[in-house]
């Protein structure tokens, strides 16, 4: 009996028993002809723990995921056994994680995330079923675990298969606003998507994941969200800087949550191979996350085409006003809800540089800082690549039109957020010279890019007219030293007094509230990483407090130097794509 035909008929059996009142949470085991042993956690005593007042659940009871939007309408893989292989015809397979064999160690949660997204009490996650969750130990009853099959172009190169070759779609919840999240272990084991990998993610990248995700979502950008993470003693070998130097890691894994993972890569390995029916389906599940978009619309592929078109533009704006590189914008990296996915080695940059490589390893400096946004258009020309069999001739003409239109409608969002950054109201001819002048300047002397806006949004226009530029505000002094810095002051001071109706302390709140003081530095990010090696935590931790309030002045990041000039050895810092 294959798995998939096995599963419903064991699903049922398991859940007429929960029902009958002889199920314990720890008690049952299905082994059978699955690979690995696996427990599931149960869906019995439904009203237990639920906590109607907070809405929030302090136990599982109750707590379902579910798989079925998948398996119900999408054609999954007919080989059930997980051996890495070409998939066809199917959008996932059925796969499940592979618990780590030594002991595993809950090491971060992210309150809100389980408290608003999965109605999870915080305190749940002290519980064992959360760790055997979050740890791929067990399966949520119910919920069958998939791999997602995606190709991709990879620095620029059609690069075949590539899926979920570590990662496990545990299932969606629906959670009390009646909002769907999609639950994805990374780090979870072997899946038939792992080409040459272990299926593994060290210590240092989820960590980096864990905070960066969380990070971005303060700051206001679309992206997955992490829940979790859990290191184990589990050994995992890493080349970390592809120079034959091999370490023995830690493997560890994130629970990541989006509303969607499917990516550009989902639909193109679709019409790479011809499976054309296959596209229409997924491209129907996908466009449902655009309620303006009418499923009867004949035009709806175009119009989904033309949200993606426009949604990308303003992601790629929004990281670049936080000074966010990405690292590897492969087309199985981005979104096609236009969320921030797939954190590897990005980096928010310290001095201003539009040439800036956080990824070690991209030679060719593809993905640097200031070729985000052509790299933006890259991808969606293949998108459009992807859709093109799908689309009649006038369609195509207008598709093609609409990616034309990419280029003003980034700029046009990025000068939007930018006069934003710099205070700016109502619209003048120079904004965009203005803008473009203090990035020059910034670029000239590689003036902090997230305290040079900060300090703007905190000095008093006096000050900075007089230039009377005190110690504290460290990065205005260092543009200061530009000689043609008066010249940018004088022409900004004019075009704040243009500012219809605004007070110096309505400029210093508007930008202080877009501005942040703390974003994850990578000395920050490395210094809880060397941390955590040696197990203390705490400084994950700590950061994940503070830069879930990047924009408000907080004590202890003050102290712990968050907002100071970066410190030397940040600039020996070295990420590269081995996670
Ligand atoms: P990334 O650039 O990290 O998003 O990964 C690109 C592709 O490589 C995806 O298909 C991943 O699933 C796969 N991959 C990366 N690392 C591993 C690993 N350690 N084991 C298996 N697959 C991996
Ligand atoms: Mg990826």
């Amino acid at each position: 009996m294959s798995r998939c035909s096995l599963t419903p008929w064991l699903l049922t059996w398991l859940m007429l028993l929960c029902q009958s009142g002889c199920c314990f949470l720890d008690s049952l085991i299905v082994a059978s002809s699955f690979r690995h042993v696996h427990h599931y956690i149960n869906k019995s005593n439904l009203d237990q723990g639920y906590c109607e007042r907070k809405r929030k659940l302090s136990s599982f009871g109750g707590w379902r995921l579910s798989s079925e939007k998948f398996t119900a309408t999408l054609p999954i893989d007919p080989i059930e056994k997980n051996y890495i292989r070409e998939v066809q015809d199917s959008i996932f397979s059925v796969v499940y994680p592979i618990p780590f064999k030594s002991r595993v160690l809950l090491v971060a949660v992210s309150k809100e995330v389980l408290e608003d997204i999965l109605d999870l009490d915080v305190s749940v996650s002290d519980t064992e079923d959360f760790l055997q969750l979050v740890s791929g130990g067990k399966i949520v009853l119910g919920s069958l675990p998939l791999a997602h099959r995606y190709g991709g172009h990879q620095f620029g190169s059609w690069a075949g298969q590539l899926g979920d070759g570590r990662a496990h779609l545990i299932g969606v919840y629906t959670n009390r606003f009646g909002d769907k999240w999609e639950l994805q272990l990374k780090g979870s084991g072997r899946t038939p998507y792992s080409r040459n990998g272990d299926g593994r993610a060290v210590l240092r990248s989820s960590v980096r994941e864990f905070l960066g995700s969380e990070a971005m979502h303060h700051l206001g950008i679309p992206t997955s969200r992490a829940a979790s993470l859990v290191v184990s003693d589990d050994d995992v070998w890493r080349d970390q800087f592809y120079n034959g130097d091999i370490k023995k890691e830690r493997g560890a894994i994130v629970l990541r949550v989006a509303k969607s993972w499917f990516r550009i890569g989902s639909l193109e390995i679709l019409t790479h191979s011809g499976e054309l029916d296959l596209l229409r389906i997924l491209l129907d599940l996908v466009i449902e996350h655009f309620p303006s978009i009418s499923m009867n619309d004949s035009n709806r592929y175009l119009a989904f085409f033309s949200r993606v078109v426009s949604e990308t533009a303003d992601l790629i704006a929004l990281w670049m006003s936080v000074g966010f590189a990405h690292g590897v914008c492969n087309t199985d990296n981005f979104s096609l809800l236009s969320i921030t996915i797939d954190y590897g080695p990005f980096g928010f940059m310290d001095s201003y540089d539009p040439d800036f490589v956080p990824n070690l390893s991209d030679d060719e400096r593809r993905y640097k800082m200031g070729n985000q946004a052509n790299v933006g258009m890259f991808n969606l020309n293949k998108l459009l690549q992807a859709l093109n069999p799908l689309l009649d001739p006038r369609q195509k003409q207008l598709a093609s039109q609409t990616l034309e239109g990419y280029p003003d409608q980034y700029y046009k969002r990025f000068t939007e957020l930018f006069k934003a950054k710099l205070g700016l109201l109502g619209s003048g001819d120079e904004d965009g010279y203005l803008i473009a002048f203090l990035l020059k300047l910034m670029e000239d002397v590689k003036a902090d890019f997230t305290m040079t806006f900060r300090q703007l949004s905190e000095i008093s226009l006096d000050h900075l007219k007089d230039f009377s530029i005190s110690e504290e505000f460290w990065a205005l002094q260092d543009i200061a030293k530009h000689k043609l810095f008066s010249s940018w002051v004088a022409m900004y001071l004019l075009r704040l007094q243009r500012n219809a109706g605004d007070s110096e302390s309505d400029r210093k709140r508007r930008m202080s509230s877009i501005n942040p003081r703390y974003v994850l530095r990578n000395w920050m990010a490395d210094s809880a990483i060397q941390k955590a090696e040696r197990n203390d935590f705490s400084e994950v931790r700590f950061l994940l407090q503070v830069l879930q309030h990047p924009f408000k002045i907080q004590t202890v990041a003050e102290r712990a130097g968050y907002a100071q000039r970066p410190p030397a050895w940040a600039k020996e810092i070295r990420v590269s794509c081995s996670s």
